[in-house]
């Protein structure tokens, strides 16, 4: 891959499995380093670490709820330590806690909403501060900072039994605008990601039989699963000067499944 990240540092939030993993490692090939968060799997978190240094670049590991605030301003403060600076955020840990609307209770709603919105609030709050007190480095970069927020299909598509989760990501979707709209004078650019069905830990019951893949295939126009570096390559793409004039958008990466595949046949 071009290193046309070197010289920037970026740091991945729920790094240590699936998507956030996929990313981290596709940002340290194009030349970032990277601070891989973790909230309780230090094992995988330093397995991600050994990944991105392996490729040239360097990263280290970082404890921290998302959904804490002494936890994101100390994960922001080892950042600093580390690495100086900050150029690149991805707010990309999140949970499910599925529940049918009847029987959903507080702490469900809650736990969702917390990790899932208010995580994403707080690292970006902070890596604006960051990127704002820094200004731009034109040798670096055309922004003073990137903020790539992992939000879903479900910023669009309602999802019965996941009520929680779809608000959550929904909520994304406006802040991550109005973020965008409230920051771009300051040249910090914020975009988000939907990912569609991709094969991690979060979604195993949606591909881990032949039978549950023949029932997601039928959400999925393009006829495959999606993969984490698909999501990975999409997230390098926003974090670069390449897309420099990408500002505010929700860029899809879904096979297709935002498209009413119900009409896929025309019937
Ligand atoms: P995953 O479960 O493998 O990854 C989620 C990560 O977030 C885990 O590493 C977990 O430890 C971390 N995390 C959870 N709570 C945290 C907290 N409080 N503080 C810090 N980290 C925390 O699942 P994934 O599919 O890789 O999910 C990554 C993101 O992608 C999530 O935001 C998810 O909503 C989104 N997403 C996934 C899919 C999919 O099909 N897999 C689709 C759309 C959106």
């Amino acid at each position: 891959p071009r290193r046309h990240l070197e010289g920037q540092t970026a740091l991945v939030t729920g790094a240590s499995s699936g998507i956030g993993r996929a990313v981290a490692v596709c940002l340290g090939q194009a030349g970032a380093n990277v601070a891989v968060n973790y909230s309780s799997k230090e094992d995988a978190a330093l397995e991600v670490v050994k990944e991105i240094e392996s490729s040239g670049s360097h990263a280290f590991a970082v404890k921290a709820d998302v959904s804490k605030e002494e936890d994101v301003l100390s994960m922001f403060d080892a950042v600093r330590a580390e690495f100086g600076t900050l150029d690149i955020l991805v707010n990309n840990a999140g949970l499910q806690v599925d529940s049918p609307f009847i029987d959903m209770t507080l702490a469900q709603w809650q736990k969702v909403i917390d990790v899932n919105l208010t995580g994403q609030f707080l690292c970006a709050r902070e890596a604006v501060r960051e990127f704002k007190k820094r200004g731009v480095r034109p040798e670096i970069s055309c922004a003073a900072g990137k903020i790539i927020c992992m939000s879903s299909v479900h910023e669009v598509i309602p999802w019965a039994g996941h009520v929680n989760y779809a608000s959550s990501k929904g909520g994304v979707m406006l802040m991550m605008k109005s973020i965008a709209q409230e920051v771009a004078p300051w040249r910090i650019r914020v975009n988000s990601i939907a990912p569609g069905a991709i094969r991690t830990p979060i979604n195993t019951a949606a591909w881990d039989t032949p039978e549950h893949y023949a029932a997601l295939m039928k959400l999925v126009p393009y006829k495959r699963i999606g993969e984490p570096v698909d999501i990975g390559r999409a997230a390098v793409w926003l974090a670069s000067d390449d897309s420099d004039y990408v500002h505010g958008i929700t860029l899809f990466v879904d096979g297709g499944m935002t498209l009413y595949p119900g009409f896929e046949t025309g019937g």
